[in-house]
């Protein structure tokens, strides 16, 4: 039996490519060596957000004073943090593999592609690719596709001379499952992850510090959004070292001792925990495309903007690509890639400029579009302009105790000037598309939703500040920062 398509691995790239094509009434073999939902369910977005709601809810149990509460804690109940984490992914599992067994043939074990070897006459539009599948009885079955796509995603790299032991050396694969929260970590990478375990681990009462080798956290979001969340970290006790190298990591019993140097200045910071969060790279060892020869020097699935290797029928989605190591651009991927294959007219590649970038940190941070320092090289200093607002003139900001800033970036003059409405703009300068938005601040990975909107559509800042958001809202941070843009401030000055 031939498929439509074989997708290797069951992650969110693999069964969004899985359940569209599916919907677009193919017939799909999925192969699955471990879980189905992948890094994102069990070792990534929903285990580590699970643990960053009982982070937040400690936080509020913090400030209890300040809201009036008389509140004790005594401490974290390692069984019960272990049971809800558990249980929330549990639910999501279950359905998902309930989804996977209606809509595709599921194959479990190893999936690795090779070129048909059997010689056999090809039927017309087989890719001459077949899967073979090794179970855990080292049984290898064949499985036939037209099409195949690799969705194999990726792991956590580490950096030169350094050990991962698992136990005080962890990356986040085993530091997601603590019931005891460490008394000291060192957390070396101050992107996405590293930031949401020192999210996760102060209020829980760990001393945290973060050693970053590029001068700011999250270096690839606007460097006001990372100015912002570094002071709020600072404020809130953890120590963090921007152009910080790790020299050496050392075990040394129970703990260990982290080598540092920034410039000629060298420390030496003690932990019981070592989070190694310096990235990830992509997972194809063992997978035959290596042989196949698609993969950058490194390591990545080189494809078109549509999913599609060089090879016919062979195609990847998801973190085996070097596009936006999320989950959500991964099942965005994998609707294109199922569209194409299935003929859908009029595909369009994802846009991975306007896909939102998430942080779940606190205050957290989200993003769409393009940065001011990438929009200034684009359109130079006089086509480009910034509005903000503060969260602080915020209701529900203050509310929630939280401030923080919405940043706009727009396009000034040019096609926009003509625009019906620019003409009220008392600055004389007609604001053009908004370019990118940058949020810090509570529920930014909420907010990014409406602000995705505004840049995929190329929105006029005049256009948006006619839109009413609701009273109080954390919506109206995003309503005013777009009325700023147009010349029309309304509380913000
Ligand atoms: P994966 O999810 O890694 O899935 C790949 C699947 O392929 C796995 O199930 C694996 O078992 C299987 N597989 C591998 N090789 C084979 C083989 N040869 N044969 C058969 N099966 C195979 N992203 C967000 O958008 N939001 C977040 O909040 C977020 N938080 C994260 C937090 C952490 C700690 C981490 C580590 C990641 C986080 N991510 C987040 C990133 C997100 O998890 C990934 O971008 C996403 O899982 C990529 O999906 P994928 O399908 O490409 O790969």
């Amino acid at each position: 039996m031939i498929h439509d398509i074989v997708v290797i691995g069951g992650g969110p790239g693999g069964y969004a490519t899985a359940f569209r094509a599916h919907a677009r009434g193919l017939d799909v073999a999925l192969v699955e060596r471990a879980e189905i939902g992948g890094t994102c369910l069990h070792r990534g977005c929903i285990p580590s957000k699970a643990t960053l709601h009982v982070a937040e809810v400690l936080e509020e149990v913090h400030r209890a004073d300040v809201l009036g509460l008389k509140l004790t804690y005594d401490g974290i109940d390692g069984d019960g943090l272990e049971a809800f984490r558990r249980g929330v992914i549990s639910g999501l599992h279950k359905g998902l593999v309930a989804l996977t067994e209606q809509r595709t043939t599921l194959h479990r074990g190893h999936g690795r592609v090779v070129r048909d070897g059997a010689g056999a006459p090809r039927a017309r539009g087989d890719s001459g690719l077949v899967v073979e599948v090794t179970g855990d009885d080292d049984e290898v079955t064949t499985v036939r596709g037209r099409h195949v796509v690799l969705a194999t995603g990726s792991v956590a790299r580490s950096i030169p001379g350094v050990e991962i032991d698992g136990e005080v050396v962890q990356t986040s694969d085993q530091a997601l499952w603590f019931t005891t929260p460490p008394r000291r970590a060192v957390i070396v990478g101050g992107g996405a992850i590293g930031v949401e375990f020192a999210t996760m681990w102060a209020p829980m009462g760990t001393e945290v510090t973060i050693v970053e080798a590029l001068d700011r956290l999250l270096p690839l979001e606007d460097a006001d959004s990372s100015k912002l969340l570094q002071r709020a970290f600072t404020r809130r006790g953890i120590d963090v070292h921007t152009g910080a190298r790790v020299e050496a990591v050392t075990r040394d019993g129970d703990g260990a001792t982290v080598e540092v140097s920034v410039g000629d200045d060298r420390r030496v910071l003690e932990a019981d925990r070592v989070l190694i969060a310096t990235g990830r790279g992509p997972r194809t060892d063992d997978t035959g495309v290596a042989e196949l020869g698609v993969l950058d020097e490194r390591g990545f699935v080189v494809t078109d903007a549509f999913g599609a290797t060089e090879l016919d029928g062979l195609w990847a989605v998801g973190d085996v690509r070097p596009t936006l190591a999320l989950a959500h651009a991964a099942f965005a991927e994998g609707f294109v890639v199922a569209d194409r294959i299935a003929g859908v007219e009029d595909v369009q590649p994802v846009d991975h400029v306007h896909t939102p970038r998430v942080t779940y940190s606190h205050p957290e941070v989200a993003s769409v579009g393009l940065t001011e320092v990438e929009a200034r090289e684009r359109f130079g200093d006089d086509g480009v302009a910034v509005a903000s607002v503060s969260f602080r003139g915020n209701a529900k900001g203050i509310i929630a105790g939280s401030d923080g800033t919405v940043k706009v970036v727009h396009a000034t003059g040019g096609a926009a000037a003509a625009a019906p409405g620019v003409g009220f703009d008392p600055t004389g300068r007609a604001a053009g598309p908004v370019l990118g938005v940058h949020i810090v601040g509570p529920h930014a990975t909420d907010l990014i939703g409406g602000a995705t909107l505004a840049t995929s559509w190329e929105a006029l800042p005049v256009e948006l500040a006619a839109i009413t958001h609701a009273h109080p809202s954390l919506e109206e941070a995003l309503g005013e920062a777009f009325q700023v843009a147009a010349g029309v401030p309304f509380h913000a000055h």
